[in-house]
C-alpha cells in the first residue's frame, strides 16, 4: 500500500513541487519546510486567526477559543520562524523599518572555573556546593536494582501539570474537580 501510494500520490505531487507548480498546502509539515519563514501560504493560514482581533477572551464564543486553541501552537511555530529569519537577515546586513538589532542581555560569568576555586580556597573559604545527584545520575552510580533497593520508597513522581491537548492526544484525560461536582448533580 505504502509503495503503491508512493507511486500514485508522492512521485507526481513531488514532481509538480521540483517544478514549482502544484497546491500550497499549509499546516503542521510547514515546519520542515525551506521557505516556512516567508512562505505566504502559511502567513495566510496562520493570520486566519486575525479575524478574532485578539479580543478579550470573555467576549470570545466557546467556538472561536477553540479555534484559536486548535491552531495556537503552529502560530507560535510560525511566528518564532519568521523572528529567527528577520534577524539572521539583519545579521546579514539587512535594514528593517522601525527595528535595530542591539545586545541582547548577558549575565556575568567567570573566566576560568579553576582559577576562581583556586583563589577562593586559597583565601581560606570553600568555593564549593555540595548537591545531592539527580535521579538519573544517582541510577547510573549505583545500578537499576541497588537504586530500587536503597531509594524505591523515596521517589515520587508528582502530578504534572495540567495541559490542554486536542482529543486525539493518546493521554487519559485528567480527572478534574468540575467532574466531581457533575457527577453529583
Ligand atoms: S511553508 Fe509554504 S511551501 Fe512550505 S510546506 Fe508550508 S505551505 Fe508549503
Amino acid at each position: 500500500e505504502l509503495l503503491q501510494w508512493a507511486e500514485t500520490v508522492l512521485k507526481p505531487a513531488a514532481e509538480l513541487a521540483a517544478k514549482g507548480e502544484g497546491e500550497y498546502k499549509a499546516g503542521d509539515h510547514c515546519r520542515f519546510c525551506k521557505i516556512k519563514a516567508t512562505c505566504r501560504k502559511r502567513t495566510e493560514y496562520n493570520l486566519e486567526l486575525a479575524r478574532y482581533d485578539f479580543a478579550v477572551p470573555s467576549t470570545l464564543q466557546d467556538e472561536e477559543i477553540e479555534a484559536v486553541l486548535s491552531k495556537a501552537d503552529e502560530l507560535v511555530n510560525w511566528a518564532g520562524d519568521v523572528k529567527e529569519y528577520a534577524l539572521q537577515q539583519a545579521l546579514s546586513g539587512k535594514q528593517w523599518d522601525g527595528w535595530k538589532l542591539v545586545e541582547g542581555r548577558s549575565n556575568r560569568r567567570y573566566v576560568s572555573e579553576e582559577a576562581v576555586a583556586a583563589k577562593v580556597e586559597e583565601a581560606g573559604f570553600d568555593p564549593y556546593e555540595k548537591k545531592l545527584l539527580g535521579i538519573t545520575v544517582m541510577t547510573k552510580q549505583l545500578g537499576k536494582k541497588r537504586f530500587k533497593e536503597l531509594l524505591s520508597d523515596l521517589v515520587e513522581k508528582p502530578q504534572g501539570k495540567p495541559v490542554l491537548v486536542p482529543e486525539s492526544d493518546k493521554r487519559p484525560a485528567m480527572h478534574t474537580a468540575t467532574d466531581d461536582f457533575n457527577d453529583e448533580k
